[in-house]
């Protein structure tokens, strides 16, 4: 899912502060289940704002909703007489679902309240971890499932680079080496022989640093003529 956490309350206020009917809106899926943007936490920073700005005596109307994805047209039409009685939408949705909103209704002015964060899991109770940068070239087959390219803080395709102590990493203690992950699960699978030989050079032309991607599926287009 994507990992996202929630801006502090005082820098969305001052985000806000000239728009005084003010949607807050949550997302239903990844944001929710990381417990950034659903509707409980729709909930409490509507509450946190009205305290925040009724502490100033200022004057504005705070609305709440949670949609099942920003990301997508058809849940954004359920809302478009919401967005259009308010002056601002403070989303809780990803980045993408952020900017999903801000295309759909051009006119309204779109906030992002939360700081999207990294593509992971819920490790335990209240850890989150990032697992893929979506580098677009996946290549956990041949390293046993375990990422280099997000789990090793050098991301090296061909370690360990020699740093780790006792399986953490040189970066942090906090942090276990990525390449000790690699080494073990492999071992684990019977499969260390895919590291043996040097990898090839990662094709990087498939990550961001190519410019904003997108995927054409031509059996999936409708085309109007
Ligand atoms: S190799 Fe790339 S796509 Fe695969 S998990 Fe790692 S970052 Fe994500
Ligand atoms: S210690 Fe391990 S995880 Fe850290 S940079 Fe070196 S190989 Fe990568």
């Amino acid at each position: 899912m994507i990992v996202a956490h929630r801006k502090n309350i005082q820098d969305l206020k001052s985000l806000l502060a000239q728009h005084k009917r003010i949607l807050v809106l949550g997302c239903g899926t990844c944001v929710t289940v990381c417990l950034a943007g659903g509707e409980r936490e729709v909930g409490m920073i509507s509450s946190a704002l009205r305290i925040a700005y009724k502490l100033d005596e200022q004057e504005h109307d705070i609305l709440e909703l949670t949609i099942e994805r920003q990301c997508e047209n058809e849940f954004m039409e359920q809302i478009i007489e919401n967005v259009q009685n308010v002056d601002a939408v403070l989303s809780l949705a990803c980045g993408a679902g952020v900017q999903a909103m801000a295309e759909r209704f051009p006119n309204t002015p779109v906030y992002a309240g939360l700081d999207t964060k990294f593509i992971g899991i819920l490790q335990e109770q209240g850890i989150w971890t990032e697992k893929c940068a979506a580098c677009g070239k996946c290549v956990l087959g041949e390293y046993g499932a375990v990422c280099p390219i997000t789990r090793c803080s050098k991301s090296l395709l061909n370690g360990p680079c020699g740093g780790a102590r006792d399986g953490k990493c040189e970066v942090s203690p906090d942090t276990d080496c990525g390449w000790q992950l690699i080494y073990d699960r492999l071992k684990a699978i019977g499969q260390l022989d895919r590291i043996l030989e040097p990898a090839p050079m990662h094709d990087w032309s498939k990550s961001h640093e190519g410019g904003c991607r997108k995927i054409v599926r031509e059996d999936q287009r409708i085309v109007v003529k």
